[in-house]
């Protein structure tokens, strides 16, 4: 069922493209896929090597994908991979394995690859897929006992917590690529010391760190999805920043979850990490603390247990308009990884499925802010200022509780295991513009 080792893994494999080899992001090893415009061109399936962008349209035109690797492209041809996804893991390991042939340092095949490949810094990344419903979880356990703490010191984790995935129904129409900047929203929002709300800007403006799940193969309406096969729905991955207005979320909240203090804007990384480029970077699901409950039987699989979890390095950064002036680079929030998250990848499909809704290609799943157990590990300012009490200090002399306009939020990801190439996941950024007149 998952991901396994192969030819395409090898540490000492070089590229000829000659900014892939050590490249943090895309070296051979990780070949993620997406949906790129070299210039003003049309919309075309890609994939990321080094610092430039191959053109899997033009690679297919020319002969050089057959069979399962090309009917890959050949279903990406629409301009959105929403179709390539829904084919499962088969012409995605195949387009995989021919890519690495490709791309290898030393293949005869470089004349016929070299005029397909752009300058990454000409070419725009668009959303990967048409999404079609976009779901948000909870399962960063340290980041839900943190905002639980705020609200309910002694009890910060609901009874259901460490029974359910936790999650709600995010807004799909206005998830935007890395790049593109956010307006700060407006809402209404009653401070504690007010009687009643007022409408007007957002002044608690936050991130939160969290990776995106791709959907690749769904499933039909009123067929739950079984936990043993829940990993094979999945695509691939990337980084999502769930944009939140802390003092319009406060107020909205009850009783039926988050709404206008989200669904103004969430960024998505533009490219699809593949399970196969992740397989070296699996985990066992780590062990539940003693006294916390065993996952339910339609949520436990023993697969999955042993190595349904990711070692992903998870950062978040914040540049201002004051450190880019002064020269400093940008300033490092929060420092976390993927490991400290309550439920696996597969258990989300399967709960989400499991009540019958179905599930498409390219939906789009977010796993929850990921925190670390540490303040230096914090995945939203929310933790990191500690509701807004302490300020950040940055280097510039600034002091941040939440996100001021021009500022810019960057999210990375980075794995590393002994003995593998390290891969990343391209940036996530985006920069807030000051809110609307109304
Ligand atoms: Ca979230």
């Amino acid at each position: 069922m998952t991901a396994r080792l192969d030819a395409t893994h090898g540490a000492d494999l070089t590229s000829w493209v000659a900014s892939a080899n050590g490249h943090p992001d895309f070296p051979i090893q990780n070949l993620p896929l997406g949906i790129v415009s070299a210039g003003n061109g049309e919309r075309r399936p890609g994939v990321a090597i080094g610092d430039s962008i191959l053109d899997l349209a033009g690679l297919a035109a020319a002969g050089l994908l057959p069979g399962e690797a090309g009917r890959f492209v050949e279903a990406g041809a629409s301009g959105t991979l929403n179709a390539a996804l829904a084919l499962g893991g088969g012409p995605r390991l195949a387009l995989r394995a021919r890519l690495s042939e490709l791309l290898r340092e030393g293949t005869g095949e470089r004349p016929a690859v070299e005029p397909h490949l752009h300058d990454a810094e000409s070419c725009v990344l668009h959303l990967p897929a048409a999404i079609g419903d976009y779901t948000d979880f909870y399962a960063g356990i340290h980041h839900a006992t943190n905002v639980g703490k705020q609200f309910r010191p002694d009890n910060p984790l609901l009874p259901n917590y460490k029974w359910v995935p936790i999650g709600y129904h995010g807004r799909a129409s206005s998830v935007i690529p890395s790049g593109v900047p956010v307006r700060r929203p407006s809402g209404q929002r009653k401070p504690a010391a007010e009687a009643v709300p007022a409408f007007g800007p957002s002044r608690n403006l936050d991130y939160e760190l969290e990776l995106a799940i791709w959907i690749g193969t769904g499933n039909a309406q009123g067929e739950p999805v079984p936990i043993g096969s829940a990993a094979e729905h999945i695509a691939g991955y990337g980084l999502l920043n769930d944009w939140s207005a802390r003092d319009i979320q406060a107020w909205e909240y009850q009783p039926l979850g988050p709404f206008l203090a989200k669904s103004f804007a969430s960024t998505v990384s533009p490219w699809i990490v593949t399970p196969e480029a992740l397989a070296p970077f699996r985990l066992p699901q780590p062990a539940r603390p003693d006294g916390d409950p065993q996952p339910l039987p339609y949520l436990r699989d023993e697969a999955d247990q042993r190595e349904g979890a990711l070692a992903i390095e998870l950062e978040v950064l914040l540049q201002t308009p004051l450190l880019r002036e002064k020269g400093l680079s940008p300033h490092r929030l929060g420092l976390s990884d993927a490991r400290h998250m309550y439920w696996t990848m597969a258990q989300f499909v399967a709960h989400h499925t499991s009540g019958g809704c179905n599930l498409r290609p390219g939906d789009l799943l977010g796993t929850g802010t990921i925190s670390a157990p540490d303040l230096a590990g914090a995945g939203s300012l929310l933790e990191a200022s500690q509701g807004g009490r302490e300020p950040i200090r940055l280097p510039s002399g600034e002091e941040r509780r939440f996100l001021e306009d021009g500022d810019e939020v960057i999210l990375r990801a980075r794995c590393r295991r002994e003995g593998f190439a390290p891969i990343g996941f391209g940036e996530c950024r985006a920069t807030i513009l000051p809110a609307a007149v109304p």
